[in-house]
C-alpha cells in the first residue's frame, strides 16, 4: 500500500488522521458539560424537516434554559455542498449553548428519541453524531478547530484512547457495517506501513 494512494469508501476520502488523533476513551457530559454543543451545529434540510416535525414533543422535553419559540431554534438556510441536500440550515445558540442542549448537558433531541423507545440518534444531526469525526470538502477527518476549543476531551491527559477506537458505533453508523470492515483493514495496513517507515527513517 502506497501511502500516498486516497482511500475512497462510500464516496469518503478516508483521513489517515482518524487512526492517530488522540481522543477520550468515552464521552461524559457529567464531565464535559456537552461544551461541543455550546457552538450549536449545521443540520442537512432534511434534518433540520425531521427535528421541526417534531416540535411539539421537543418542547415537552425541554427546560428553562431553553427556548420554547420555535421560530428561534434555527438560522437561515444556505447553500453547502458538504450536506447530501446541499443545504445547511444552523441550529442558533440560546443562553449559550445550541437551543437543543438543556441544562444538564443532554441534547434534547436525544433524549426524546430515548425517552419514546426510538433509536437514540433518529432525530440528532450527523455533524452532531460525529463530532470529533467531520465531513468536510467530501473528506472524513477530524474536526481539529472545534476540538481545540474543548476543555476536556482535548485534553492529553484526558486522551487515553484515539478517536476510531472511542468512535466505532458512529463511524459503523456512518459506513455500515462493511464499510466499517473496510476502514478497519485500512487502518491495520496504515499503521503497519506507517511503522515501517518511522523504522527505516530512524
Ligand atoms: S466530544 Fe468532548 S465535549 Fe463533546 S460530549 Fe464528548 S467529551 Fe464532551
Ligand atoms: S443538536 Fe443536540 S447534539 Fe447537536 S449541537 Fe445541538 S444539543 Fe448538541
Amino acid at each position: 500500500m502506497n501511502l500516498n494512494n486516497q482511500k475512497i469508501i462510500n464516496g469518503l476520502i478516508i483521513d489517515p488522521l482518524i487512526f492517530t488523533q488522540k481522543f477520550v476513551r468515552a464521552c461524559d457530559v457529567c464531565i464535559c458539560s456537552g461544551e461541543c454543543c455550546y457552538y450549536g451545529v449545521y443540520t442537512d434540510k432534511s434534518e433540520y424537516e425531521k427535528i421541526i416535525s417534531k416540535k411539539d414533543r421537543i418542547l415537552k422535553s425541554m427546560d428553562d434554559s431553553q427556548t420554547k419559540i420555535v421560530e428561534d431554534w434555527f438560522e437561515e438556510e444556505q447553500e453547502d455542498n458538504d450536506f447530501p441536500s446541499g443545504i445547511a440550515v444552523g441550529t442558533e445558540v440560546y443562553n449559550g449553548k445550541c437551543v437543543f442542549l438543556d441544562k444538564q448537558g443532554f441534547c434534547t433531541l436525544q433524549k426524546i428519541a430515548i425517552e419514546d423507545g426510538e433509536d437514540k440518534w433518529k432525530y440528532k444531526p450527523l455533524y452532531c453524531i460525529l463530532f470529533p469525526l467531520v465531513i468536510f470538502e467530501g473528506k472524513l477527518t477530524i474536526d481539529d478547530e472545534h476540538l481545540e476549543r474543548m476543555h476536556y476531551c482535548n485534553k492529553k491527559e484526558n486522551q487515553v484512547s484515539t478517536v476510531f477506537e472511542t468512535c466505532k458505533n458512529e463511524l459503523k453508523f456512518l459506513l455500515g457495517e462493511k464499510g466499517f470492515n473496510e476502514l478497519d483493514e485500512y487502518r491495520k495496513e496504515f499503521l503497519k506501513l506507517n511503522i515501517k517507515e518511522n523504522h527505516e527513517a530512524a
